[in-house]
């Protein structure tokens, strides 16, 4: 049965387990697409560093195209060197400037400074003092000045400036001398303007045919071809289509691991906020002897617009969902306890109509003691126990006198009436508990005396009882009253036998006594059979 107890828990289970299964398929869902997100951001910052990288190799690579100048027994001069790089710098217009570096030794300086000077009356080779300011170069074994450079405009302090008096720009101009290699240089800040740029430079060394050992690299050095690089532009220009990814990159120069110095920083917006819980970090190959590598983070408006609505529906329909079934079990429930109660009353008025029925079958309609089949049934009960506890059982059978004749002369209601008369005396004459009166047939009546040996003297009794009655009957041959014949009979029940053997020696009693002339009792006596 369902109580309203069970119910509730029911519910409460319903309504627990539900929102917790709606917010876990939702959260489920949202790490599942955070995933996803986070790959998707990871596969850009690949795509950007991957483009970025070809594009640093892409500009670099016209520093070959220009090496082949110097290659030949006659090296250019400032035209067509000039015009060379021209035609580079318009296939690459984030390249700054493109330029020779001439290996000059202290005795040759004055007579390139003056080969110079028919172009550029003021040449000189130069450096930088550390207010900034550009001055002569002063006296070294060797220079490596800036001797030719495309374009000139906006480079033009970069003409004559010893690169050899720096020591970034040294150290790698150096390098790339011994090992044959070309080389870049860490961030630096570049001569060419007046705004602070931060570029790099690569030096491709030129050598007078091909040096294998390290002395005859030193020994034969001509030079190097330059080309500046304004990071900036570089990875500017390395979006693919101008894309707004909405992450926060910054492009490191880690060559040195105690040392690693951003080059460039990078937002898609001013107004960029970062998710600071998610850094992705992508190194780039090793680019002429630098190691760079792609920091990012993206913003939250990235994962905002990549965020469907999918989890928050699931919840929001999750809950909804729990609360239809919760409100159904609880309709449900409370219908069932209507039914439960119409049930449970259902059963009870059977119950009592049951007990009605039961006591009508047992019950007389006219007088209202029990009938012949009640009877039956009971004194089959005590006859049994009077087996079993070898008592002695009473039968008394009462007949009404020339009973016919008052029906005829009173009429068949007073008949009735006078049925339910003797009825009630001869009740109040047997009403031990384990006495019955019932009524056997038509105007016959019959006494079932458990545990009495009496069965005369109360059949006596009665006899006397309903002739004091004196219930007027002028028609009876016996009286003037109405009388009654009675047969009784006391044994105690042999074993294996049933009660028809008291009611037949009961009956020849009765018979007896109307043979004898009515208004009498006679006793069966089982040794003669009657007394
Ligand atoms: P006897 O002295 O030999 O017993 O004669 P009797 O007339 O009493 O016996 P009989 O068997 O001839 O008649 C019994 C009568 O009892 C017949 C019937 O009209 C009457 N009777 C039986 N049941 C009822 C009843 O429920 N109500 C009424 N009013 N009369 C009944
Ligand atoms: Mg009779
Ligand atoms: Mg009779």
């Amino acid at each position: 049965m369902v109580t309203k107890n069970n119910s509730l828990i029911i519910q409460l289970i319903v309504l627990i387990g539900g929102f917790l299964l709606a917010s876990m398929s939702s959260w489920f869902l949202y790490t599942i697409e955070e995933k996803a997100i986070i790959n998707e951001f990871t596969k850009d910052v690949d795509e950007r560093a991957a483009s970025l990288y070809r594009e640093v190799t892409a500009n670099f690579e016209t520093l070959y195209s220009l090496g082949f100048l110097f290659n030949g027994d006659n090296l250019p001069n400032y035209r067509q060197f000039s015009q060379a790089a021209l035609v580079s710098l318009s296939r690459h217009p984030d390249i700054q400037a493109l330029e020779w570096i001439p290996r000059v030794k202290h005795a040759e300086r004055s007579t390139y400074e003056t080969v110079l000077q028919e172009e550029f009356p003021e040449f000189e080779f130069t450096e930088r003092k550390e207010q900034g300011q550009m001055i002569s170069a002063k006296q070294r074994k060797e220079y490596f000045p800036v001797y030719f450079v495309a374009p000139l405009l906006g480079n033009e302090t970069a003409l004559g400036f010893d690169l050899s008096s720096n020591t970034i720009r040294y150290e790698t101009l150096n390098k790339s001398m011994v090992t044959a290699t070309p080389q870049a240089t860490a961030s630096i800040t570049l001569v060419q303007g007046n705004e602070k740029q931060n570029g790099f430079l690569a030096f491709l060394p030129i050598y007078e045919g091909i040096p294998v050992t390290l002395k005859k690299r030193k020994q034969n050095l001509i030079g190097f071809v330059l080309g500046v690089y304004r990071i900036g532009d570089i990875f500017t220009s390395s979006a693919l289509n101008n894309e707004v990814l909405d992450i926060e990159m910054q492009l490191i120069d880690e060559t040195l691991p105690s040392k690693s110095e951003v080059l460039y920083s990078h937002k898609d917006r001013a107004e960029f906020t970062t998710d600071n819980n998610i850094n992705y970090k992508k190194e780039l190959p090793g680019i002429w002897g630098r190691q760079w590598s792609l920091t990012a983070s993206p913003s939250h408006s990235y994962f905002k617009v990549r965020r469907s609505l999918l989890p928050l529906v699931t919840l929001i329909s999750g809950i909804i969902f729990t609360l239809f079934i919760t409100l159904y079990i609880r309709i449900i429930s409370r219908r069932a306890n209507v039914i439960q109660k119409v049930v449970t009353e259902k059963t009870a008025e059977l119950y009592q109509a049951n007990l009605k029925l039961e006591e009508l079958s047992r019950v007389d309609g006219l007088t209202g003691i029990a009938n012949r089949r009640y009877m039956n049934e009971f004194i089959e009960k005590e006859w049994l126990k009077s087996i079993r506890n070898e008592t002695c059982m009473s039968f008394i059978l009462i007949d009404i006198d020339f009973f016919k004749l008052y029906n005829d002369n009173y009429g068949h209601p007073a008949g009735d009436d006078c049925l339910k008369r003797v009825t009630q005396k001869l009740e109040s004459i047997v009403n031990r508990p384990g006495d019955l009166v019932a009524r056997y047939g038509g105007e016959e009546f019959a006494l079932v005396l458990a545990d009495t040996k009496a069965a005369e003297y109360i059949a006596k009794k009665c006899r006397s009882a309903i002739e004091e009655l004196q219930l007027l009957h002028e028609y009876s041959e016996t009286a003037d009253v109405v009388t009654i014949s009675v047969g009784c009979c006391s044994m105690v029940p042999e074993r294996n036998s049933d009660p028809s053997i008291i009611i037949l020696n009961a009956d020849k009693a009765l018979y007896q006594a109307k043979e004898a002339g009515r208004n009498r009792v006679e006793e069966y006596d089982s040794t003669d059979n009657l007394i």
